[in-house]
C-alpha cells in the first residue's frame, strides 16, 4: 500500500495531537523503510513477476520489516524511543506510535498478494491481493486519505501551514499511488532498494516541516 499508510497516519493526530505528524508518518512507514535497509543487506527482496506489464505489483520476501511479530517489535522500540519527551502524555504516544507500526502489517496485508508472514518466512500468511483489482485498490487508499486529511483537517486549526501543507503533500502521494496504474516496466533493484530508504524519510522530513508550528503552539496550551 502506498498513500494509505500516509493517511492513517495523519488521522492518528487526532489521537495524539502534541506528537509531529512527522513522527506518525515514520511510524506508518517504518516498515518500508526496514525493508529498504534489509533489501540493501540482502536478507528481503521483491520478485517481478512474468506477467507484471499487466498486473502492476511485486511479490514479496520481507519476514523481518514486514512480519507481524517484528513490526509488534519494532512499534515497541520506536514507540519507546518517541514518547521519551512526553511527560505524563507517554503511555498514550507510545501507543499511538506502536500501533501505527504494526498497522502496517494490516494495511499491506489487505493488498499484498503474495502475504505477510506473521513470524518467519515459513509462517502462515495474511494476504487478501486487492492488488488483482488495482482500480479497487486505489479506491480504497483514496477513501482511507479522505478521511485520513478530514482528521487531520480538525486536529492542524491552529496553523495554516501545517493544515495546507500536510494535506497538499499528502495528496500528491496520492497522485503518485495512483500512477502506479500505468507502470509497466518495473524499476531496476537498485533504485527500488534506495526508494524503500529515501522516501519514508524525505516525506516524514517534509511533514516534521511543516508541522512543526502547529505542534509548538499546541505544546504551549
Ligand atoms: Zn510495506
Amino acid at each position: 500500500m502506498g498513500v494509505g499508510h500516509v493517511a492513517v497516519a495523519i488521522g492518528a493526530a487526532k489521537a495524539a495531537p502534541r506528537v509531529n505528524a512527522g513522527w506518525l508518518v515514520f511510524a506508518a512507514l517504518l516498515a518500508d523503510f526496514l525493508l529498504g535497509i534489509f533489501a540493501y543487506l540482502g536478507l528481503e527482496h521483491a520478485t517481478v513477476p512474468p506477467d507484471f506489464a499487466s498486473k502492476h505489483y511485486f511479490l514479496f520476501t520481507f519476514p523481518y520489516s514486514h512480519g507481524l511479530l517484528p513490526l509488534i517489535l519494532w512499534g515497541v522500540l520506536l514507540g519507546l524511543l518517541v514518547s521519551l519527551p512526553y511527560g505524563s502524555a507517554r503511555k498514550r504516544v507510545f501507543v499511538v506510535i506502536a500501533a501505527l507500526v504494526v498497522s502496517h502489517f494490516i494495511l499491506d496485508g489487505i493488498v499484498h498478494v503474495a502475504g505477510l508472514p506473521l513470524a518467519g518466512e515459513n509462517s502462515p500468511k495474511f494476504g487478501l491481493g486487492l492488488y488483482r483489482n488495482l482500480p479497487l485498490e486505489l479506491t480504497l487508499e483514496t477513501v482511507i486519505t479522505l478521511v485520513g486529511a478530514a482528521l487531520f483537517w480538525t486536529v492542524a486549526s491552529r496553523s495554516a501551514i501545517s493544515r495546507y501543507g500536510v494535506i497538499l503533500v499528502t495528496l500528491i502521494v496520492l497522485a503518485l499511488t495512483w500512477t502506479q496504474l500505468v507502470v509497466v516496466l518495473p524499476p531496476p533493484p537498485r533504485a527500488m532498494v534506495a526508494d524503500w530508504i529515501a522516501f519514508p524519510l524525505i516525506l516524514s522530513a517534509i511533514i516534521y516541516g511543516l508541522d512543526w508550528k502547529r505542534v509548538r503552539a499546541e505544546s504551549a496550551t
